[in-house]
């Protein structure tokens, strides 16, 4: 048997009497074209490796492994595992782990080579999961992720635009960010409240180092959990004008205004303050 001979995503679901669990944020896609659409986007093909986390019923997996790639899923939800193993069988490149993706360590699934990150992911991990592999100790090759619209416009947004953030200025320094693909929400099954999309990030080669980020974390905290302050008084804590004007910054500023740069710039002098 190969890819081509499994029955259509709807029968397999109804063969293995599965349906979609609410407090798993199970929506799946079952339209192989969008599936496809996604492989393409995560530009990987044959020889390369692809950690999937939530296969669910295997659609994004089918797609990822058609083009030539091999595949290892990781899934919380044991009902999947007989539906999988079909899906292994047909394409002899699929490794199965069940498991919370929040704990699995990616470079031991791997095997110490590089590995690109392709998921539908379940809204309620998705920024830790995020978070997690642009600041954790591995590096993906690439992620290709589709997020609940809004939080996808979060992590994208440019200085200036109401979604910047926090989110925004986390992922853009430790990655190239683009928003490469808009889903409604019917296309998913059973549909979600809100639209999607789908990001693409690829890790930056200068990303910064752990205790940068970690200076970084606290001053977009300080900074924009009180965003419409200037930043004299919403960095009062962490250091004021004199903190601002070692890195260069305007101190009536507002937060939503400094870009990627900026931050870097004012983590660099709080850790100079603090070590000076
Ligand atoms: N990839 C499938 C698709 O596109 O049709 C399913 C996507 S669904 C949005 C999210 C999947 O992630 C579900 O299969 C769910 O069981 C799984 N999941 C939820 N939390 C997880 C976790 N912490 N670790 C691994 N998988 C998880």
């Amino acid at each position: 048997m190969d890819l081509a001979d499994l029955p259509p995503l709807r029968e397999a679901l109804a063969e293995h009497g599965l349906m979609a669990k609410k407090s798993f944020g199970q929506h799946f896609l079952l339209d192989l074209n969008i599936t496809r659409k996604i492989a393409r986007l995560a530009q990987v093909g044959d020889g390369d490796t692809v950690i999937e986390v939530g296969p669910g019923p295997g659609g994004l997996t089918r797609a990822l492994l058609e083009t030539g790639a091999k595949v290892i899923a990781v899934e919380k939800d044991e009902r999947f595992r007989p539906l999988l193993e079909d899906v292994a069988a047909a394409s002899g490149r699929l490794t199965l782990v069940l498991g919370d993706a929040l704990a699995v360590d990616e470079a031991e699934l791997a095997r110490g080579g590089p590995a690109h990150v392709v998921s539908n992911l379940p809204y309620n991990v998705g920024t830790p999961l995020l978070i997690k592999w642009l600041t954790g100790p591995w590096t993906p090759a690439s992620l290709t992720l589709m997020f609940q619209k809004e939080v996808a416009d979060r992590i994208a947004a440019a200085p200036g635009a109401s979604a910047y953030g926090r989110l925004a200025v986390i992922a853009q320094a430790t990655s190239h960010a683009q928003l490469v693909m808009d889903v409604p929400a019917r296309a998913f099954t059973p549909p979600p409240k809100v639209d999607s999309a789908v990001v693409r990030l690829t890790p930056r080669a200068d990303r910064p180092s752990p205790e940068r980020l970690d200076a970084m974390q606290k001053l977009t905290a300080a900074a924009f959990g009180q965003r419409r302050k200037m930043l004299r008084a919403s960095l009062k804590a962490l250091g004021g004008e004199p903190l601002i004007a070692a890195a260069g910054l305007d101190p009536q500023a507002r937060a939503e205004t400094v870009d990627v740069a900026g931050f870097l710039r004012l983590a660099d002098a709080w850790l100079a303050r603090r070590t000076g």
